[in-house]
């Protein structure tokens, strides 16, 4: 009925409102978090199942916010990359890695050829002078180039191919390798991928956690590796959580692998280097 009608269409508004209102509270917060610099990098060990020690780290932001509380990147990020914050955010954690990582690194408690892993959005990559920003914060650490990786998201990348290719390939002219990170999610065709300017790819975590159920994952899985092997690219598994899962991944040619099984994303005072891996 007409009745009926309205009603949902009101129902419909106030959820409209509500949902901008708090997109416009989240907003303000966020700006107000980049200029307290609220935001606190997390590292997740990357393994090397040829040898079972840790290679590397991945860099995830969390947002301890005063009023919040502790905030996952689920919560902010989208909102952060529509607004274009994301270009502040990234700077801070980019900056705050590699400190981090060369501190590690002088100090001894991390190997001299460590892989710290870096999200990257492609808001930020398309952002004018974000390539010498880059370039900066590695001048100002003194991290050689040769240790950062930069993440990239597959299904993110297939808006502007050409530019973003031919910026991740000044990225890769600095020294500083390229992920493919969530691959296998994205609707990116594979033709595309012959011509991606890229050094590693990321399994996406929904194969490896079906793969041992699924067939079709495993084989997905399979493929993933053996042509990754051709591009003379590395290849991580993301998602691990199950030691059924390293083993097969081990005797899949699998190089690198990334989970909850060996450590969840922890703050650099947690981390136990000998404990770990
Ligand atoms: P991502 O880049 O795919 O990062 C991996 C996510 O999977 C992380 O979630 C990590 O905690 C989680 N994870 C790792 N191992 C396991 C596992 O074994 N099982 C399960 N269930 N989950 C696992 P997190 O830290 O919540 O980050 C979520 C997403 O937020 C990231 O996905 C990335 O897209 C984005 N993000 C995080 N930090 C940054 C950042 O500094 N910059 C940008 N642009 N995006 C970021
Ligand atoms: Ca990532
Ligand atoms: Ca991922
Ligand atoms: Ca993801």
């Amino acid at each position: 009925s007409v009745k009926q009608e309205q009603v949902r269409c009101c129902h419909h508004q106030d959820y409209m409102i509500t949902a901008s209102k708090e997109k416009t509270r989240l907003t303000a917060d966020l700006q107000r978090a980049i200029s307290n610099h609220e935001f606190a990098v997390y590292y997740q060990p990357i393994i090397d199942l040829t040898n079972d020690t840790i290679a590397g780290a991945e860099a995830l932001v969390r947002w301890h916010s005063p009023t919040r509380g502790l905030v996952s990147p689920l919560d902010f990020i989208p909102v952060a990359e529509d607004t274009g914050m994301i270009v502040d955010i990234g700077k801070q954690i980019l900056l705050q890695a590699c400190t981090d990582t060369k501190l590690q690194i002088d100090s001894g408690r991390w190997p001299t050829n460590f892989l710290l892993h870096v999200n990257m959005s492609v808001r930020e990559l398309l952002h004018p002078g974000y390539i010498s920003r880059v370039k900066e914060i590695l001048a100002i650490t003194q991290l050689p180039a040769a240790n950062l990786t930069l993440e990239i998201t597959e299904s993110r990348l297939v808006s502007q191919p050409l530019l973003t290719n031919q910026l991740l390939g000044e990225l890769r002219d600095l020294g500083i390798h390229i992920a493919i990170d969530d691959f296998g999610t994205g609707y990116s065709s594979l033709a595309y991928l012959t011509q991606l300017q890229f050094d590693a790819l990321k399994i996406d975590r929904s194969f490896v956690s079906q793969m041992l159920d699924s067939e079709n994952h495993a084989a997905i899985v399979a493929a993933i590796i053996t042509m990754t092997a051709k591009f003379n690219a590395d290849i991580v598994a993301e998602g691990v959580e199950t030691a059924e899962q390293a083993a097969h991944l081990k005797q899949l040619g699998c190089r690198y692998a990334q989970g909850f099984y060996y450590s969840r994303p922890k703050p650099l005072a947690e981390w136990d280097i000998g404990n770990s891996a």
